[in-house]
C-alpha cells in the first residue's frame, strides 16, 4: 500500500521537553507516525501541505485525572442512579470524543464515577480500532474502596440504612480485607485496568466523610500495593493528608492524585522517590483564591468542607507549586466543569502562578511518561506517534488559551475541533 504522507508547516513549536519555542519548523507525517521534525524537512512528492503558520503547535495534550462516566455535571449524582451501564457508556465514548476535538489525544480515566462496570474498556478497544473517533483511553475502570468512604457512592443514602446497604453491596470493588483486595486487584487486571486506582483518604464531594480519614486499613493498603506490582501494573491514590502520602510511599506507590494538604515534608519525600503528582487544582480553585460567592453555589456539604479547609488548600498549593515534584496535569471535572474541559486546568495552573511551560510538560511528556506511553506520546519527534494539536491563542499569556483548540492529529488523522468558549 502506498505511504500517505502530511507536511505540517508549524508557526511556532513546543517539543514537549525543550522550554522554548522553535520557529521555522515542519514536520513530516508518514502515516500514523512522525517521520521529521526540523527548519529543513524532505517533502515527499504528492504530500499534504498542512498550514499552521498561524498557529503555537504542540504534541497532542493528555489529561490524567479524568471521569469520563456521566453527561453533564449538574446532573452527575443523579446519575449514578438514573443511568444504565449502557448509556453510562455512551457518556464515556461521548467524553472521547470531546476531549479529542479540544486537543487531548490521550486521556487517563481514573475510576468511573457513576459507572459500575467495564464499558470504560469497550470504549477504549472500539476507539482504538478505529470503529469511532475518539482520544486514546489508558484506564482504571473502578477504583477500590469501603463501606462509608470516598469511592461508596450509596453514602449518599446513609440515613436510609437498608437501601444504602444493598447499593454498596453492588458496587463491584467495595470490601474489607486483605484477600477481598488482594482478589479484587486480580480481577481488574484480568478484565484489562491499565493500572489501579484506591480511595486511601475521604474526599471533598462527597457527604458524610472527610479529607483526613484513612479508609484502607495498612493491611488492605499494602495487600494492594504488593498485589498490582507482583502482576506489573502500577498502583495511584485518591489522598489527602501527610501522614497517608508518606504511609502510602513507604508501602510503594507509583504515584498520588490531588495531595492538596501537602507539607513541605512530604513534597521533599515524593522529590527524593521521584514519584509523581496530579495535583488537580481545579476542584479548590473557590477556596485556595477564596471565592465566597463562587463557594455558595456549591452543594451543601461540599460547600462546607471548602470553607473549613480553605487555609489548608492555600498552604498546600504553595508548597505544590514551589516544589520540584514531577507533576501531572489532570482536572478531575465532576463539579465545576464538564468533563471533556481539559483545557481549564491550564487557567488553574497560571493563576497559581505555574510557569506555562512547566503546564505545557505536565500535560504531555510528564503525562506521557505517568501514562508509561513515554515511548509513543508525550513529544514531537521522529518515531513517535503523530498525536499533534495546534492553538491560536497565546498559551505564553493567555489563561484560556489550552480552551481553543485550533487543529488535532490523532495517529496521523486530523479531526475537527471544538472550543470550550463558544
Ligand atoms: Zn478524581
Amino acid at each position: 500500500m502506498n505511504k500517505k504522507y502530511q507536511v505540517l508547516r508549524c508557526g511556532r513549536l513546543y517539543d514537549g521537553v525543550t522550554q522554548e519555542w522553535k520557529s521555522g519548523q515542519s514536520i513530516l507525517v508518514e502515516d500514523h507516525l512522525i517521520a521529521e521534525v526540523g527548519s529543513e524537512i524532505s517533502v515527499p512528492e504528492g504530500a499534504d501541505i498542512i498550514d499552521l503558520t498561524d498557529c503555537q503547535v504542540t504534541p497532542g495534550m493528555i489529561d490524567a485525572h479524568m471521569h469520563m462516566d456521566y453527561f453533564d455535571w449538574h446532573t452527575v449524582r443523579e446519575e449514578v442512579y438514573t443511568q444504565s451501564e449502557e448509556a453510562k457508556t455512551l457518556a464515556i465514548a461521548r467524553c472521547a470524543e470531546k476531549a479529542l476535538r479540544r486537543g487531548f489525544t490521550t486521556v487517563r480515566h481514573v475510576g468511573g464515577i457513576t459507572s459500575n462496570g467495564y464499558g470504560v474498556l469497550d470504549v477504549k478497544r472500539a476507539i482504538e480500532r478505529g470503529y469511532f473517533p475518539g482520544s486514546r483511553i489508558v484506564a482504571a475502570p473502578m477504583f477500590l474502596c469501603s463501606a462509608g468512604s470516598h469511592g461508596d457512592l450509596s453514602q449518599g443514602f446513609a440515613k436510609n440504612p437498608l437501601l444504602s446497604q444493598k447499593l454498596q453491596q453492588e458496587r463491584l470493588t467495595l470490601g474489607v480485607g486483605k484477600d477481598y483486595f488482594v482478589n479484587a486487584v486480580r480481577e481488574q487486571v484480568k478484565y484489562g485496568s491499565d493500572f489501579l486506582k484506591i480511595m486511601a483518604t475521604g474526599g471533598f464531594f462527597t457527604p458524610y466523610d472527610t479529607p483526613v480519614q484513612q479508609q484502607l486499613n495498612d493491611e488492605e493498603l499494602k495487600a494492594i500495593m504488593d498485589t498490582a506490582h507482583a502482576l506489573g501494573k502500577t498502583v495511584t491514590a485518591h489522598v489527602y493528608t501527610n501522614e497517608l502520602m508518606q504511609k502510602l510511599i513507604a508501602f510503594g506507590i507509583d504515584g498520588m492524585e490531588h495531595g492538596s494538604l501537602m507539607n513541605r515534608e512530604t513534597a521533599q519525600l515524593i522529590e527524593e522517590k521521584g514519584l509523581y503528582l496530579v495535583p488537580t487544582f481545579c476542584p479548590y480553585e473557590e477556596a485556595v483564591h477564596y471565592d465566597p460567592e463562587e463557594i455558595k453555589k456549591k452543594q451543601p456539604e461540599f460547600r462546607k468542607k471548602l470553607e473549613l479547609y480553605k487555609d489548608a488548600l492555600q498552604a498546600g498549593r504553595e508548597v505544590i507549586c514551589s516544589s520540584k515534584i514531577r507533576l501531572g496535569y489532570g482536572t478531575d471535572f465532576v463539579a465545576n466543569h464538564q468533563n471533556y474541559e481539559s483545557g481549564y486546568e491550564y487557567e488553574a495552573w497560571l493563576n497559581s502562578g505555574m510557569k506555562p511551560f512547566d503546564a505545557l510538560k505536565a500535560a504531555t511528556s510528564v503525562n506521557a511518561g505517568i501514562l508509561q506511553l513515554s515511548d509513543q506520546i508525550g513529544t514531537l519527534e521522529p518515531g513517535k506517534l503523530a498525536d499533534i494539536s495546534a492553538w491560536k491563542r497565546d498559551l505564553m499569556h493567555d489563561t484560556k488559551a489550552l480552551l481553543d483548540c485550533a487543529f488535532v492529529m490523532k495517529e496521523g488523522k486530523v479531526y475537527e475541533t471544538e472550543s470550550c468558549l463558544e
